[in-house]
């Protein structure tokens, strides 16, 4: 049977951010992608922001490899030419008994190692964003928003031009661990089924994360992926162009999200979104009646918002491990040599800030690697 080294499951931001970064250094690179070209899923259907990790609890991954991935993804985005901006992003309170959730994110920025955040008073608002209606806000003038599509295209390119492979169409249907290495059985729409075996699978799969790992044998209550979805709205063009930055209300601590927010991308057009709702099957449709509640939840900040000045855009889904009102739960990436199944590193639960995090999981990920390989 021929043997790959390195096999990566899902063309996503992750699989491709990780394929990338290892094909720097590992010649023999495979990604298996079921859809017929990269990043279909959570990775072209989000908020294309590049975050500064405010909200995570300190020394958890997302805090860690948020703030190491906003500064890769910035530099990367020069180097390769991506279109990006640094808007800045503001979260406000508009009651008073908020001002004191505010301290506490604050606070909480700061055990991060955030040192670039200010806190506004009214007035201060005022000036920056005459539109927004609030009377204390954090301002972080290190979020930013970026060409997500153009990114993965860079990544898939640099991989291609170490000599890395990714397979379209090709969808992973069997793995086991035999003897050291993992046989896989993977599904083409032109070769049929065919098998091959692998020194290290990556399971990068985002919804589809946890079935992989089951497929391999490994069936953990812990690993039990949530669909939550988000949908988004588009602000008219008449009133998109009020406001500069992204402004994002205090997130509730029983919510799956940060909160509806209001996020201009990169041509200034403005949405809002997403929300958030669990949901059992995988489904992207919208509903108008949404922009009702949408334009309610954003009045107290964005006052000039009505109903009809929103019309349905894209949705995605977040592929979580905590159902709802359960709580934090950080990104699950893990070399599964302990659990018995060695060659296997499983990234679950990669949902925000996984597009920002990416290149730094992708050299964690490296290590994991390197200690199973060398
Ligand atoms: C609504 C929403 C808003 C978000 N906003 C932000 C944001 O503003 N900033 C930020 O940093 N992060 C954000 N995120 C998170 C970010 O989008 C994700 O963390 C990131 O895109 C995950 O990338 P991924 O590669 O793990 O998953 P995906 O992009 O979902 O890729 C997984 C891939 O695996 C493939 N696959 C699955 N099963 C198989 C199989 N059996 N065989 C072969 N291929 C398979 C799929 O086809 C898919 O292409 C948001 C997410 C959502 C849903």
């Amino acid at each position: 049977m021929e043997e790959i080294k390195i096999t990566i499951v899902g063309a996503g931001a992750l699989g491709l951010a990780i394929g990338y970064e290892l094909s720097k250094y590992y010649p023999d690179i495979f990604i298996l992608e079921k859809n017929p070209a990269f990043g279909q899923e959570a990775s072209s259907r989000n908020s294309e922001v590049i975050h500064a990790g405010i909200y995570y609890p300190q020394d958890s991954l997302k805090a860690k490899t948020c703030l190491e991935g906003k500064h890769l993804i910035y530099e990367f985005c020069r180097n390769f030419n991506i279109a990006h901006k640094k808007l800045g992003k503001l979260i406000v309170a508009t009651k008073q008994d908020e001002i004191e959730d505010l301290e506490g994110l604050l606070q909480n920025a700061r055990k991060n190692g955030i040192d670039d955040l200010t806190l506004l008073d009214k007035k201060e608002i005022q000036r920056i964003e005459p539109q927004i209606t609030a009377l204390a806000a954090i301002h972080s003038p290190s979020t930013g928003i970026f060409d997500t599509h153009s990114f993965m295209k860079a990544l898939s390119s640099g991989l291609v031009s170490c000599g890395g492979q990714i397979a379209y169409n090709t969808e992973l249907i069997a793995a086991k661990t035999t003897g050291g290495k993992i046989d896989i059985t993977v599904r083409d729409n032109k070769e049929g089924e065919f098998g091959f075996s692998t020194q290290t699978l990556i399971n990068c799969a985002g919804l589809n994360s946890e079935r992989i790992a089951k497929l391999i044998g490994l069936n953990r209550q812990d690993y039990k992926i949530k669909y939550c979805k988000g949908d988004y709205f588009r602000v008219s063009a008449a009133k998109s162009r009020r406001v500069n930055r992204l402004v994002y209300p205090i997130p509730k601590t029983t919510g799956a999200g940060l909160g509806i927010h209001a996020t201009p991308d990169l041509t200034g057009s403005l949405r809002l979104g997403p929300d958030d709702q669990y949901i059992k099957e995988i489904d992207y449709n919208i509903d108008n009646s949404k922009s009702v509640a949408f334009a309610s939840s954003v009045r107290p900040f964005l006052p000039f918002i009505e109903p009809e000045d929103l019309n349905p855009d894209t949705s995605g889904i977040r592929p979580k491990l905590a159902g709802p009102n359960e709580g934090f739960r950080d990104f699950l990436i893990k070399d599964e040599t302990e659990s018995g199944f060695p060659g296997l590193i499983n990234l679950i639960g990669i949902e925000s800030p996984g597009l920002t995090s990416s290149l730094s999981i992708a050299r964690q990920v490296r290590n994991l690697v390197d200690k199973h390989l060398m």
